[in-house]
């Protein structure tokens, strides 16, 4: 038997520890959110209240079950909690089972566990304050050069996308150069701010877990999904501005408008109101980064072997194969 068969048997407990295990490391993961970038310890204090200061006891700080159990309010003062941290919750543990059930029991099922921790936390923190977070891309840069020794060493069994330290050096290399590049264009020649130096060493980090496929393949994916969503926003903030009906509903739904809008709801402030807005990048780059992660070298291949037919091997003494990319 091997070690596979083995723990066949155990696959659904791993799976529930898998999520167990998510849902609490997605917990810390909103500690990290909220006080990274305020330059807070995410050890100490514990966690308390932002309105009233009450500490949280153990009971009310259980991922998932507290938040729903309180109905999502404080216990002492009923403030609001936000949606954000049942969502990061559930979203680690879901992301923690789909990498089990990807990768199975191998070294690289840890490893990109904690990838997509640290792309969950850039999500939300991007998305929230406008910042990625040095605390995950400054080690994990070096991280990600690290294991793509390890996968040289120890090679497919490790279960790691990446197997050579030269792929994870371009990659990492390409994705902070290509992204900094587009910076100092941004800057420079059409004189507008650029998209910030975290997006740069955000696919510098990507780059060195996923090589220089996955940077790229990153890249397209972020670049797709942000073309739709922005057309989706632009049209969204067109549908709104036509509408006649007065400001305090309208934009309700969109939260960081408000303070770029002012109450007469005339056409032209559809404009303002989109300049305004503020896109972070680093969501979509965490995004392309994930999808990349489970199914992009798949993707990469099925379509070559569509565009490309391929080749017969060429035969040569004893019956070996040239790899038919020569
Ligand atoms: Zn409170």
């Amino acid at each position: 038997m091997t070690l596979p068969e083995v723990l066949q048997p155990l696959h659904g407990l791993f799976m529930i520890s898998a999520f167990m295990i998510g849902i609490a490391v997605g917990s810390f993961s909103n500690v990290c959110i909220s006080r990274w970038p305020a330059g807070e310890s995410v050890i100490s204090p514990r966690s308390r209240c932002p309105k009233c200061f009450n500490s949280i006891a153990w009971y009310d700080n259980i991922p998932l079950i507290s938040w729903l159990l309180l109905g999502a309010r404080c216990r002492h003062c009923g403030t609001a909690i936000s949606m954000q941290y049942p969502l990061v919750e559930a979203l680690t543990g879901l992301f923690y089972v789909a990498v089990y059930w990807r990768f199975g029991f191998v070294f690289a099922t840890p490893v990109y566990m904690l990838f997509c921790t640290a792309m969950i936390i850039i999500t939300f923190q991007d998305l929230a304050d406008w910042t990625i977070p040095n605390e995950i891309t400054f080690p994990g840069i070096p991280l990600g050069l690290v294991l793509a020794l390890v996968g040289m060493a120890w090679g497919e069994v490790s279960g790691l996308r990446v197997t050579d330290i030269f792929d994870a050096l371009i990659g990492m290399v390409l994705g902070g150069g290509i992204l900094f590049a587009l910076d100092r264009i941004t800057v420079f020649i059409l004189k507008k701010p650029g998209m910030g130096f975290g997006d740069v060493k955000l696919l510098a980090m990507v780059g060195a877990f996923l090589g220089w496929r996955g940077t790229l393949g990153t890249l397209v994916i972020a670049s797709m999904v942000g073309s739709v969503v922005g057309i989706a926003m632009i049209l969204y903030f067109r549908h709104v501005a036509s509408e006649p009906s007065d400001d305090g509903e309208t934009t309700a739904d969109a939260p960081e408008a408000t303070s770029s809008q002012t109450s007469n709801g005339s056409a032209s402030e559809d404009e303002i109101t989109l300049e305004g807005h503020y896109l972070p990048f680093g969501p979509y780059l965490a995004l392309g980064a994930i999808i990349y992660l489970f199914i992009g070298p798949e993707i990469v291949e099925t379509y070559f072997s569509i565009i490309v037919p391929e080749p017969e091997p060429i035969m040569l003494y004893d019956g070996m194969h040239l790899p038919s990319g020569f």
